[in-house]
């Protein structure tokens, strides 16, 4: 019945906290679809909803009304809430929560614990995901001998661990300076593109998201804007197609172009017509 190509799919999401006179409509009537794919910016006023929703979407809390699916499931309908969130969903969150008596290489083999039956195996992962990180060389350090930009590093890795379809990320660039924040963000993009891992990130910063394909605005519980980036090559031509060059290729009665073919100058036309809607 539902769209089998939507990664995230919430239906008249709802989510009350307390009651009376006290109740606070954290979600109110959330409607969002995402693809598998999307790397998307959730933002909002502090309190509008933006832990909630991702909690949603992790399984970390369940609604009061409406519905929520991830890559196919409903999430009130799972028969083991753990085994989805191994499975399915990768957390990343504004502190690292890495366990600090275990090395980076440790933390990130965690999550494989009980699901990749080889300790090979899971030191390969996690061997792979720490030099996909950039920190292959830091394998063996603890968490408090490594800066705050590379501990939030060994979380991504971490949240990859079991190769999930959806990476959440409550603010992962809160707590860092804005050298490490811009490098952390960067590396999301890289996965999101690489690996082609759909990622939910909240965040107030916007550089982040101006890095994602699309940034979702919430104020008191519902979704109000809607926006989609463009990406930086069509962002290009777009500025070539509107400039004199692009009126100039465009105009029909202008002499022929030199040196292209009537076929390409067709092409171009054709282009530069579709940018400019
Ligand atoms: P944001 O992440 O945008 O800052 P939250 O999703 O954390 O907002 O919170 C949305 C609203 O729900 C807020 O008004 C908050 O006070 C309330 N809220 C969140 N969690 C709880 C909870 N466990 N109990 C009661 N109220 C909560």
């Amino acid at each position: 019945m539902l769209m089998t190509e939507a990664l995230i799919e919430t239906i008249h999401l709802s989510k009350i906290y307390g009651s009376g006179e006290t109740a606070v409509r954290a979600l109110d009537d959330v409607n969002l679809t995402a693809t598998p794919g999307e790397f998307v910016a959730i933002m909002g006023p502090s309190g509008c909803g933006k832990s909630t929703l991702l909690n949603m979407l992790g399984a970390l809390d369940q609604p009061t009304a409406g519905e929520v699916w991830v890559a196919g499931e409903n999430l009130a309908k799972l028969k083991n809430v753990d085994d989805f969130r191994a499975r399915t969903v990768g957390f990343i969150f504004q502190l690292h929560n890495l366990l600090p008596t275990l090395t980076a290489l440790e933390n990130i083999e965690t999550p494989m614990q009980g699901r990749v039956a080889s300790a090979r195996r899971r030191r390969d992962r996690a061997m792979h995901l720490l030099t996909l990180v950039g920190l292959a060389a830091r394998a063996r350090h603890l968490p408090n001998q490594l800066s705050g930009g590379q501990r939030q590093r060994i979380a991504i890795a971490r949240a990859l661990a079991n190769n999930p379809k959806l990476v959440l990320a409550d603010e992962p660039t809160g707590a860092l300076d804005s050298q490490s924040g811009e490098e952390i963000l960067q590396l999301l993009g890289e996965l999101n593109r690489s690996e082609g891992t759909t990622i939910a990130v909240v965040t107030h910063d916007r550089r982040v998201a101006q890095a994602t394909q699309r940034i979702l605005r919430m104020q008191d519980g519902r979704i109000v804007e809607d926006h989609r980036v463009r990406n930086p090559l069509e962002e290009d031509l777009r500025a070539l197609a509107f400039s004199k060059l692009g009126e100039t290729i465009l105009d029909t009665e202008d002499a022929p172009m030199q040196g292209v073919t009537p076929e390409e100058e067709a092409i171009l036309r054709k282009l530069i017509a579709r940018l400019r809607k």
